[in-house]
């Protein structure tokens, strides 16, 4: 990891990507909390790759700062309401169908799931008829570490715990977005992958153009932008499907929240119509979240990039 002052140097000239120093504004950086929410950061989008980060970007100490509370219900920006809960296992299960479409099926092979959250993905393979399945995990809050272990889960903070073993598959869903230098992560995890093994990633699509705070996301990748990223990789293979809901209607969803929010939302609560969140109390079912997201629709711009690198055989 670079020093505070090389990074605060760097953010400002090269992509965090392909090393390009030549950008175009995309407008302004949306966000609430520190570091995020200097209302001089900029979106930049890099001439060479596309990749559109943020600029200036955080440093690594600002960062590991602000996800020291990641987990913490005040500061959290991982929902913890039932219906955006039932969302992330409705996300998960579709990814173990994504896997079987691309003819990755779990049964017997060892998995690595850096970044494990809350441990939906485990949760999703043990609910789905996947036999033998050896299910690792990484994840750096310590407490949700406690958690997992209490449900029998092999996991550690900290990835070098499986130096020395390899897997069938490593996993890493939306957390590529989060971190300042998506090459060595690709590289560091790559290492963790069996030959013929893959490396299976979602991240948003840029949602810069879709969600109203970016925060903590510091880059934003597009097809484009993580294909350039991934071919710097001498892999066996490269799939990379957008799904979800499409970006045009989010990203209209978004400009007519904007005009409406305030003026719709003042009149609604003034006729005692509007609720506050927590006084809805219609819980979704699984399946709701799958159609309501479209998670099993592919193709032209949609909400999230998911990715299968083939590591080559040796
Ligand atoms: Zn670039």
């Amino acid at each position: 990891m670079t020093s505070i002052k090389e990074s605060k140097e760097l953010s400002n000239k090269i992509c965090p990507s392909c090393g390009g120093d030549s950008f175009e504004n995309v407008g302004g950086y949306c966000g609430t909390a520190s570091p995020f929410n200097n209302i001089d950061s900029k979106l930049v989008e890099c001439s060479s790759c596309s990749l559109v980060h943020m600029n200036p970007l955080p440093t690594d100490v600002e960062i590991d700062n602000f996800y020291e509370n990641y987990w913490d219900e005040e500061t959290s920006v991982q929902s913890t309401n039932s219906n955006s809960l039932i969302g992330y296992k409705a996300q998960n299960n579709s990814r173990i169908d994504f896997l079987l479409e691309q003819n990755i099926s779990l049964d017997n092979k060892t998995v690595l799931d850096f970044g494990a959250g809350q441990g939906f993905f485990e949760e999703a393979i043990r609910k789905r008829d996947v036999k033998n399945c050896n299910y690792s995990a990484v994840e750096a809050d310590l407490e949700m570490v406690e958690t997992l272990k209490s449900r029998g889960i092999d996991v550690a903070p900290k990835i070098d715990t499986f130096d020395g073993k390899q897997f069938d598959v490593v996993v890493l869903f939306h957390v590529l977005e989060h971190l300042l230098d998506p090459n060595k992560v690709i590289e560091m995890l790559m290492k963790y992958v069996k030959p013929g093994g893959h490396l299976i990633i979602e991240v948003p699509n840029k949602d810069y153009v879709w969600k109203k705070n970016y925060q903590p996301h510091v880059v934003f990748f597009s097809e484009k932008s993580i294909a350039s990223l991934f071919k710097k990789f001498s892999l066996g293979n490269l799939t990379i499907l957008s799904c979800g809901r499409s970006l045009d209607i989010l990203a209209k969803e978004k400009s007519f929240m904007k005009m409406q929010r305030h003026r719709v939302g003042k009149v609604l609560r003034s006729l005692g119509l509007k609720k506050n969140k927590a006084e809805t109390g219609a819980v979704i079912s699984e399946e709701f979240a799958h159609n309501k997201f479209e998670m099993d629709k592919y193709g032209n711009e949609r909400q999230w990039l998911r990715v299968v690198a083939q590591k080559e055989l040796n």
